[in-house]
This record gives structure tokens, C-alpha cells and sequence, in this order.
């Protein structure tokens, strides 16, 4: 095996990157997927002394676990980033050349978050000496050094599931402590909500629009339902409040029902969102839905109901003394001359399940903006000083 360069530039890295579509194709049916990315990287960090293992268990959305071990006796780092960007279909110019302009650099995936992949690669190579240890695949470091890049974050998070499935069943990759790579401006995101969606179908009778007294209208159903779960959304409103994040949400997102102008609806289904708090469960979150559902529902007769759970994430809170919060918190404190500023997330990522696998850990990223949009980019000075601070986290933490 040769080893490349260890002073290899998170720059020139980023523009690669972004040169190697990796749209996610379910969000977008007729992209590429992860594959070509998943290669390039799995070859770049084997070129540079890391164990590869190649985890695909959904056709087309491989996700990469890969890892430099310790010489012992010291704590295993794990850092997560997702290989997937959303798609490009409304870019504005082409989405896969990065261009620089002032200080910033333009393309799908440099801010979310090919930047922060850049600077990860990068800082893991320095971290652990691998230009030196590509012989025995074995890091100068006590501690290993876990890397997982991982399919489908945007979508449904199925590559980051995977690599925890991977990492649950290897003991001795099992990490003290971890950093997922969203993007955070390079402050500390301690907190994130959660969410569970819900769909609800109700089902009447038809019956002809010029009597309807003969039918049971399930867009009656709805109409009740709204002005209670609006009552409940300004319950939650008003607490109790999490300090960082502060309430938990509730609001219908989809309403579908009725066949035609002329027939009284036989059947209508809602889509439920609840954006929840730490410390709130999928069972209870779903009780409480249950009890509006049934006070609203219960006077019209004859009118029958189906809640059916769709997804449940867990919302997110980092124990912000953990040793792997302190050790990114001094690194940039020492590189920064300043304190990170703490904050909080309104969206959901997978820290949370990394979080649930038992793992300490927090998101900490690049600054831009523009994620999603036609028009994303990311500082490079921020990918810059992400690599500097990762690479001092890792020696900190593994050392
Ligand atoms: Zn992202």
C-alpha cells in the first residue's frame, strides 16, 4: 500500500467532492446516488492506511465505516458525516464545479455538507499519522479513530442506522464519544428537536349530496379535528419550555378526502406533525394524539378512525459537560481565542440516533449558508478551521 501526502489541502478536497454527484435518489428518482462519492473516498482514506468496510444493505446507498486503530489504552473518536446532497433541479449554474468567490465557495453539497466531509477526511488523515502507518494500518494515536460516511441522511437516514448496526456488532470500534458534521457556523449544537408524523383516516358513509342526512360525512371528522389540535398546538406553546429549544409543535400537514361535488365523503386522512422535546417518547406523544382524536371525534356517530404511526424520531440534547463537548469546545476556544457560543436546532438530524446508540456526542460544522436552496455555499475559512480544530479534538480525545 502507498501512502499519499499527510498535508493533503481541505480545499482542493472540497472541489473534488462537489465534482462527484451524489444527489440522493430518493429524493430524486433519475440522480445517481452515493455510489461514485462512496468510491472515491473509500479509496482515499484506503490510500491513507484506514480500514474500509463497505456497508450496503439498501441497493444503490452504500455508507462507509472506516477506521485507524489505536496502539491502545486510549478513547475511540467517532465522526459522522452523510455522503448524500439533496437534488439540483432548479441550480442555479452548475451545480457540480465549485466556484470561489470571496471567501466563498459555491456548489450543491459544500455547505451541507461536503465542506465539513472535506475538513474530516482531511483532519482523520493528520490526526492519526497514517502517511506513516499505512504499513500496519495502525494509527500513532492510543485511541482509534472511527469514520462513518454514511448514504441518505436527507431521506431517511438509513446509512447512519446501518454504521450503528456495524458498530454495535464490533466491540472494538465501539465509540467514547462523537461528532456528527451538519453544519453549525462552528458553534456547539447541544440540542435538536424530534418528530413523529402520524397519518389518521377517518371513514364515514356516502351517500348522495342531496341528502345528506343519509350519509356520515368524514370531512366532518376533519373539521372537528383541526380547531382541537389547534387548541393543543397553543397548549404546547405555552410549556413547559425547554430552555435551548423551547416548545414542542403540533400541525396538520396533508388533508385529503371526498370523491366528488355530488357524494358525501365516505373517507378522509390527515397527516400529523409533532415536533417533540427531549424527554418525549414515541408512546406517549402518540397517547396524547389519541385522546384529542377520540374528544374530537366522538360525537359523530357512526364515523370510524385509524391512527397509523409513520415515523418517530427522537429529538436530541448532548450533556454539555461530556468529554467529547469539552474537547471540541477547548479545540476551538485554542484555535478561535474565544469560546464557541452553544446553541440549538429546530430541525433533526442524525445525532439523535447516534445520541440513542449510547454514544456522547454533538453536531459541529462548517458556516455558510443555503442548504437545500439554489444557491448554497460555504466559507472556506470555516473548512479550514474545522480541519485545525477536528484535528486537535481527535489527538486530544485519542491521544
Ligand atoms: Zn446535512
Amino acid at each position: 500500500m502507498t501512502a499519499t501526502s499527510g498535508d493533503d489541502d481541505p480545499l482542493a478536497l472540497l472541489h473534488t467532492l462537489v465534482a462527484i454527484p451524489s444527489v440522493n435518489r430518493r429524493l430524486a428518482p433519475d440522480a445517481t446516488g452515493e455510489t461514485a462519492l462512496a468510491q472515491f473516498c473509500s479509496r482515499w482514506l484506503g490510500q491513507r492506511g484506514f480500514h474500509v468496510e463497505w456497508l450496503e444493505a439498501q441497493s444503490g446507498s452504500p455508507t462507509l465505516v472506516a477506521y485507524a486503530v489505536g496502539t491502545g489504552g486510549g478513547r475511540t473518536i467517532l465522526l459522522n458525516g452523510h455522503l448524500d446532497t439533496v437534488g439540483v433541479a432548479s441550480f442555479e449554474g452548475d451545480p457540480f464545479r465549485a466556484v470561489v468567490d470571496d471567501g466563498k465557495i459555491y456548489g450543491r453539497g459544500t455547505f451541507d455538507m461536503k465542506g465539513s466531509l472535506a475538513a474530516m477526511l482531511v483532519a482523520a488523515t493528520r490526526a492519526t499519522g497514517s502517511a506513516t502507518a499505512a504499513d500496519d494500518k495502525r494509527s500513532s494515536l492510543r485511541g482509534t479513530v472511527v469514520l462513518t460516511l454514511v448514504a441518505d441522511e436527507e431521506f431517511g437516514s438509513v446509512g447512519t442506522e446501518e454504521a450503528l448496526r456495524f458498530l454495535a456488532s464490533r466491540r472494538d470500534l465501539h465509540a467514547d464519544g462523537a461528532i456528527v458534521l451538519e453544519p453549525s457556523s462552528l458553534e456547539l449544537t447541544l440540542a435538536h428537536r424530534g418528530f413523529a408524523w402520524f397519518e389518521l383516516e377517518m371513514v364515514g358513509r356516502a351517500a348522495h349530496g342531496s341528502q345528506p342526512e343519509l350519509g356520515v360525512d368524514a370531512i366532518a371528522g376533519a373539521s372537528a379535528l383541526l380547531p382541537a389540535l389547534d387548541s393543543w398546538a397553543k397548549s404546547l406553546a405555552t410549556g413547559p419550555l425547554h430552555e435551548r429549544l423551547g416548545s414542542g409543535t403540533v400541525r396538520v400537514a396533508t388533508i385529503a378526502g371526498g370523491v366528488d361535488a355530488a357524494t358525501v365523503a365516505p373517507s378522509c386522512t390527515i397527516t400529523i406533525e409533532r415536533r417533540t422535546l427531549p424527554g418525549e417518547d414515541a408512546a406517549t406523544v402518540e397517547k396524547d394524539l389519541r385522546t384529542v382524536i377520540h374528544h374530537a371525534l366522538a360525537p359523530i356517530s357512526e364515523l370510524t378512525w385509524d391512527l397509523t404511526r409513520l415515523v418517530v424520531r427522537p429529538a436530541f440534547e448532548a450533556n454539555p459537560h461530556s468529554e467529547i463537548v469539552s474537547a471540541v469546545r477547548s479545540a476551538a476556544e485554542a484555535h478561535q481565542g474565544r469560546p464557541p457560543a452553544d446553541r440549538a436546532e429546530p430541525f433533526w438530524t442524525d445525532a439523535a440516533l447516534v445520541a440513542d446508540a449510547g454514544i456522547p456526542c454533538l453536531v459541529y460544522g462548517v458556516d455558510g449558508g443555503g442548504a437545500h436552496s439554489d444557491r448554497e455555499w460555504v466559507t472556506a475559512d470555516s473548512v479550514v478551521a474545522l480541519t485545525t480544530i477536528l484535528d486537535t479534538t481527535i489527538r486530544d480525545f485519542c491521544g
